[in-house]
């Protein structure tokens, strides 16, 4: 596989979306590299309008890029605002990676999602099964959208030579989650219901669908290591899967954040939600070849994560 150094050192680096989950932690991670960080609020810049992001990256002049900006949300949101989830990502998208381009950006790197895959492409799932079948419908304006942002980095690296690469994460959860119960994704919902639970002495709690989807789960910090990992190493075309290989059924996960969290009643299953896809698991051995694995288990990024919920949104 093709790769070349891109040292980050002296760089002026963009965390498109530092406020996020990724963002934020690209944002701890890149602050051990010798690197000058941009970062720019929603008011002070709406990613969503072209004017404003060709204005701002030509004012900044950006060495390269991180996009982890993107408009995210677990499996209830993804199905409930497709309109939302469609147009916000392709004009973010669409905007930074053609910006980037005019303004001669070295490098930029574009965070995709699991969810580009096909809901029954074979498992483990390889970067080759972009593409060869119908989309999970909960979450396909969300994949589309993430689709055409590996797309536009191919096309503006085979038309205009740029060095636009992509990564795709596994689900993700860590420091700085959404722990919205409606909006967020599994694990900040289930560390959120646990801890409602215990406080209250509840005998149970919910788990959407059977509890029997299987998931791989990647600590927010281990990703992080990973893209500046694919930004100083990597080259090539082809998007690059991040994952951990820890995979676990819903239920396994739940019972997990319930030790975490120390509630000790049942699981209740509400069969009106959704399961979604019944397996999602990344095959991350291109990332391996290259020398990179995911250094932090279940148990311990949970410890983090339930350790943030409590400092920041526990009442
Ligand atoms: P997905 O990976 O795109 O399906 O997104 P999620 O992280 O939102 O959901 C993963 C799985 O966890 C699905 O099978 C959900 O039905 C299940 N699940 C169980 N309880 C919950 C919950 O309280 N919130 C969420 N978001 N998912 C849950």
């Amino acid at each position: 596989m093709e790769t070349t150094k891109y040292a980050l050192s002296g760089k002026k680096i963009w965390v498109a979306g530092h406020r996020g989950m990724v963002g934020a932690a690209l944002m701890r991670r890149l602050e051990k590299e010798n690197c000058t960080l941009l970062c720019a609020t929603q008011d002070e810049l709406d990613l969503r309008r072209q004017d404003q992001v060709e204005g701002w990256i030509k004012k900044n002049k950006p060495d390269c890029i991180f996009l982890a900006a993107a408009k995210v949300g677990g499996i209830w949101a993804n199905n409930t605002y497709p309109a939302a989830f469609l147009y916000d990502n392709l004009m973010m998208e669409a905007n930074i990676i053609h910006a980037a381009y005019i303004n001669k950006v070295e490098k930029l790197l574009f965070l995709g999602s699991s969810c580009i895959y096909p809901r029954m492409a074979a498992q483990p799932m390889k970067e080759e099964a972009l593409l060869s079948g119908p989309l999970e419908q909960t979450n396909e304006w969300y994949a589309l959208a993430k689709i055409a942002g590996i797309k536009m980095c191919q096309a503006y690296r085979r038309q205009y030579g740029c060095n636009f690469i992509a990564a795709m994460p596994t689900n993700l959860f860590g420091a700085g989650d959404n722990y919205d119960p409606e909006g967020g994704h599994v694990v900040a919902s289930l560390i959120q219901k646990a801890h409602k639970a215990k406080q209250s002495g509840a005998p149970s709690m919910e788990l959407w669908g059977t509890g029997s989807p299987l998931r791989e789960f990647l600590y927010v910090d281990d990703l992080a290591d990973a893209l500046v990992f694919l930004m100083e190493n990597y080259d090539g075309e082809p998007h690059i899967n991040v994952g951990s290989g820890l995979e676990y059924t819903i239920l396994q996960l739940a019972k997990t954040i319930a030790k975490t969290v120390g509630f000790e009643g049942d699981f209740l299953f509400d069969d009106s939600k959704p399961d979604g896809t019944p397996r999602k698991l990344m095959d991350s051995s291109r990332m391996h070849a290259m020398g990179w694995r995911a250094p932090t288990s279940l148990e311990d990024g949970l410890k983090v994560a339930y350790q943030w919920f409590l400092d920041h949104k526990a009442s």
